[in-house]
């Protein structure tokens, strides 16, 4: 039968192949679950792009494709979007800007083909566009939060994870003031999550979820409290998510 090979890589790394495929799968499959996209999820549709464009430090032929996607969803006046419409524009590609078809899974592949993947590659890729806001200071505090909010909310087609996620946004999200906090945040969030899904079985056997990073990964972002339990030290864990996530710590490899 087919067999997808398995690509060998670094737990600790950040691929960029894993973004790609998010931003194709959200772009090609998952929104095209609507075949008119408007109202509020129109007005989704176009903050989750005009956030991809201002922050996603992606190879120049894609940055150069979602600025130019960008300027198209900002020119289209009317309150509809026929998916096809999007979809031409969206494929519309020359040598200089392109938005590569299909998955490949690198960081995000599963042991099996019904675990990890997409999922895992919209918490990279909501993680690296908070680390990216906040070295380029192009989006308010909120922005992006808001727009991944409204992305799960409108899009994300486990209905179950966006419900979870509207409960955890409406809980404290308003608190975030500053683009550092706005980075915090999704991390707890996100480390809430692993919490309710340790033992699921949606878990990967090979991929425990894990309260994370683990001290094999940041050492300094572990400490102890008075009575002797577990404390996470934010600053390390700040200084932390700000390497992990950045523009200089993607790996490249499995390309196209
Ligand atoms: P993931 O949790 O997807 O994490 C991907 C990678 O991010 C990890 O490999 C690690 O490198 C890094 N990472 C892990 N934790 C953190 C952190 N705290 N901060 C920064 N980086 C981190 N599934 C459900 O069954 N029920 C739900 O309610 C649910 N809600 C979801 C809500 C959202 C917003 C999203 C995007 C997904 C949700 N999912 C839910 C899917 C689930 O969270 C996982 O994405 C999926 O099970 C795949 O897990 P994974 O092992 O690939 O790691």
């Amino acid at each position: 039968g087919t067999q997808v090979q398995w690509r060998p890589f670094d737990r600790s790394g950040v691929y960029m192949s894993d973004l790609e495929s998010a931003l194709h799968y959200s772009l090609r499959v998952e929104v095209a679950a609507r075949s008119v996209i408007a109202g509020p999820a129109l007005d989704a549709l176009r903050s989750y792009i005009s956030v991809l464009a201002k922050n996603f430090p992606g190879r120049p032929m894609v940055k150069r494709k979602l600025q130019s996607l960008d300027a198209w969803m900002k020119s289209w006046e009317e309150g509809e979007l026929p998916y096809s419409s999007l979809r031409a524009a969206l494929d519309q590609s020359n040598q200089t800007a392109a938005l590569p078809r299909g998955v490949r899974w690198v960081g995000c592949q599963g042991s099996r083909p019904h675990f990890r993947g997409y999922p895992c590659s919209v918490w990279t890729l909501f993680h690296l566009l908070t680390v990216q806001a906040l070295e380029t200071g192009s989006s308010g505090p909120l922005e992006v939060l808001w727009t991944m909010r409204r992305y799960m909310h409108n899009f994300f087609g486990c209905r179950y994870c966006s419900t979870h996620f509207e409960q955890m946004a409406e809980e404290n999200m308003d608190s975030v003031s500053m683009l550092s906090e706005a980075v915090i945040w999704l991390w707890a969030r996100h480390n809430q999550v692993n919490n309710r899904l340790a033992g699921d079985l949606s878990e990967d056997p090979h991929f425990p979820k894990i309260q994370w990073p683990p001290p094999d990964q940041c050492r300094e972002c572990h400490g102890v409290k008075g009575g002797g339990e577990h404390a996470w030290n934010q600053a390390q864990v700040l200084a932390f998510l700000r390497s992990h996530y950045s523009a200089q710590h993607l790996n490249m490899t499995y390309l196209e």
